[in-house]
């Protein structure tokens, strides 16, 4: 079997989907799975799909591809580059999108292709990523965007908690709302889609304070971690465990916790400092920063500490365990959210669906 490897249940997946669609469907919110995480896997993204999203969201066009011959709406949740909006325009029904310059090449993309392509208009409401920032410059993009024929304006949206780390309360979304209205008001035109945001507005949707018009959430955490990301906390009956991370061991040497001789720099250019716990049993298992940061992985031995990386390996303290490794044994890691998309992303990594 080879190693290293990410092993995905797809069962508990799809019980933590339908536990958050069923928590959306009480607010009349329909779910964009995203994708970004999990290269744009087609696999699970079945399984989005069959739990009954409205439409997959990913941020990578590469990742879109993949999913082309899942028969449901798609949405690109980064701005579009304006040289990948043909790709776009060919393999996606909505954009969001803050820029004019962008949004009239789309238009001029979707004629050439005899279609109309949909967007969602980014408004930013503090956090500072992306979105248009004064509400003067809202009305004259939307000004402009009424006379592009290939483009229809399906609604308005917020990013939050991902840049500034602001929380999506109440009063975000009601500003929302205001901007909406004002919308429909000013250009005597219906805004259909009200895209409030991300995994981090689900304890909004818990606390029974989310506003009735916010009809769209793009999530994507949530399904896979089973965690809200802005308070951090857990979302009750759902797993946490749905990734796990196998790797190899490929030396078991007892060592010195100090190295001995000069101390320069270590493999990226940065001095080294040690404790001095005296001779220890360590372990190197085959996988490196390449693949994975220590920070992201949590160990299911919880006697192991992690000591450290290179690219290609993981340096590990195995003294304390009551586990009695040899050579070519497997340690098993749980996995944040930035675990996950690392892991995702590196090639050396083999997929394992359960
Ligand atoms: C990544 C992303 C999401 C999904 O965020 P999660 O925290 O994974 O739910 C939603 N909207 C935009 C614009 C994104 O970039």
């Amino acid at each position: 079997m080879p190693y290293p490897r990410i092993e995905i249940d797809l069962e508990k997946i799809r019980h933590n989907t339908r536990i958050i669609i069923e928590m959306c469907k009480e607010f009349n919110i329909q779910v964009a799975a995203v994708t970004k995480a999990v290269c744009g896997s087609p696999e699970i993204a079945q399984i989005y799909v069959d739990e009954g999203v409205s439409m997959l969201a990913d941020s990578r066009i590469e990742n879109i591809r993949k999913l082309k011959y899942i028969n449901i709406p798609k949405m690109f949740l980064r701005l579009p580059m304006i040289s990948e909006c043909d790709e776009v325009v060919e393999l996606t029904d909505v954009s969001l999108n803050s820029e004019i310059k962008t949004i009239k090449i789309l238009s001029q993309k979707a004629i050439e292709r005899g279609k109309i392509h949909n967007i969602i208009l980014m408004i930013d409401l503090g956090d500072l990523r992306e979105g248009i920032f004064k509400e003067e410059l809202v009305f004259a993009v939307v000004e402009e965007i009424l006379l592009l024929k290939g483009i229809k304006l399906l609604g308005i949206g917020v990013n939050l908690t991902c840049f500034g780390a602001v929380i999506p309360t109440r009063e975000k979304m009601d500003e929302l709302i205001q901007i909406k209205e004002k919308i429909e008001e000013k250009f005597e035109i219906k805004i259909e889609i009200l895209s409030g945001g991300n995994s981090s507005n689900i304890p909004l949707i818990q606390s029974k304070k989310m506003p009735k018009q916010i009809n769209q959430l793009r999530i994507g955490d949530a399904l896979i971690t089973g965690r809200e990301p802005a308070y951090f906390t857990l979302i009750n009956d759902t797993y946490h465990d749905c990734f796990k991370l196998k790797a190899e061991i490929i030396e078991i040497q007892e060592k010195p916790s100090i190295p001995i001789g000069e101390i320069g720099f270590d493999a990226f250019g940065k001095k080294p400092i040690f404790v001095d716990k005296g001779i220890r049993k360590r372990a190197i298992c085959a996988i490196g920063k390449q693949d994975i940061n220590t920070e992201d992985l949590i160990l299911e031995d919880q006697k192991i500490d992690i000591l450290g990386q290179s690219s290609d390996h993981l340096i590990l303290d195995i003294d304390n365990s009551s586990n009695m490794y040899v050579v070519g044994d497997i340690i098993s890691f749980n996995l944040n959210y930035v675990g996950i998309l690392r892991l995702f992303t590196s090639e050396y990594v083999k997929k394992f669906y359960l």
